[in-house]
């Protein structure tokens, strides 16, 4: 079930000189990857995801830290981009969009986007505990691999929780919402920050906000801001069928 699109958004995205889009971990999740909320299962059932997501965490035990990004890193290289992700493809070929998306999964990219904020980071990508360089060429197993310049373990090239996001990423985020005339939120629990603020800069800014979420839990309310509910996989290509005459 999803919300009916109501035609006064259709034609501000129609009307839009820039659309900026922000997308969390529920793009994803009808491609079979977990969100943040969704209890671990199976060998991680006993473990919260903040809680492996840390630089304390690959400090006291990296080898466990390592397994966890590698079975998701698996699960990642093993899932297909969704409707979702494909709709936000088409949306870009009607109206100019800055994609910024939370997600590490690179589907977005997969799926065909270009140009994608990605604020934290890319979990295909290892890197250097210490020096945070990439690393091409490293054996893939369950055993930590080390650097083959400096001998610190390495890790997937991801911002952690506490840790900085990528050089000018936040930067060109904020840029894109405070210019945006439409901005849409969607799949993201509006929790963790500076990713968070995004949407309200964009609402202080004057921009229309359109909201798509299963549900409207912890979602703002408010003039200018509009929740779509229901799967974005479901949601954005109807929005998206909406604004070019397609179904
Ligand atoms: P989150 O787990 O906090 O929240 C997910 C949100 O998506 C919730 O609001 C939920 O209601 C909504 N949702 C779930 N399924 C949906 C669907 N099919 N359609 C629409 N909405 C749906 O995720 P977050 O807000 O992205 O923040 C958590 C952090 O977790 C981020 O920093 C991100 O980097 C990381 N993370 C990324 C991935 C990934 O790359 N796929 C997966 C898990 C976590």
């Amino acid at each position: 079930m999803s919300d009916p699109i109501p035609a006064d958004l259709v034609e501000r995205l129609r009307s839009a000189r820039r659309v900026a889009v922000l997308t969390g971990a529920g793009v994803s999740a009808e491609s079979g990857i977990p969100t943040f909320r969704d209890a671990l299962t199976g060998l991680w059932a006993n473990f919260r995801a903040e809680e492996l997501a840390t630089p304390e965490a690959y400090d006291r035990n990296p080898e466990l830290v390592w397994r966890w990004y590698r079975t998701r890193r698996l699960a990642v290289a093993a899932a297909q981009p969704n409707a979702g992700h494909r709709a936000l493809v088409r949306l870009a070929e009607c109206v100019p969009v800055t994609l910024i998306t939370q997600n590490v999964d690179g589907l977005h990219v997969r799926a065909g986007s270009r140009e994608v904020i990605e604020l934290h980071g890319n979990i295909t990508r290892v890197k250097c505990s210490r020096e945070h360089i990439v690393v091409e060429e490293f054996a893939d197993t369950d055993e930590l691999p080390f650097c083959p310049r400096c001998g610190a373990g390495l890790r997937p090239d991801v911002v952690w929780f506490g840790e900085l996001l990528p050089a000018g990423a936040l930067e060109r985020a904020q840029d894109a919402a405070r210019a945006a005339d439409v901005f849409l939120s969607v799949g993201t629990s509006n929790i963790v920050e500076p990713a968070a603020s995004l949407p309200w800069i964009a609402a202080r800014a004057g921009a229309t906000v359109i909201v798509v979420n299963l549900s409207d839990e912890g979602q703002r309310a408010g003039p200018g801001i509009h929740l779509l509910r229901g799967p974005s996989g479901v949601v954005l290509p109807e929005l998206v069928g909406a604004l070019t005459g397609e179904e």
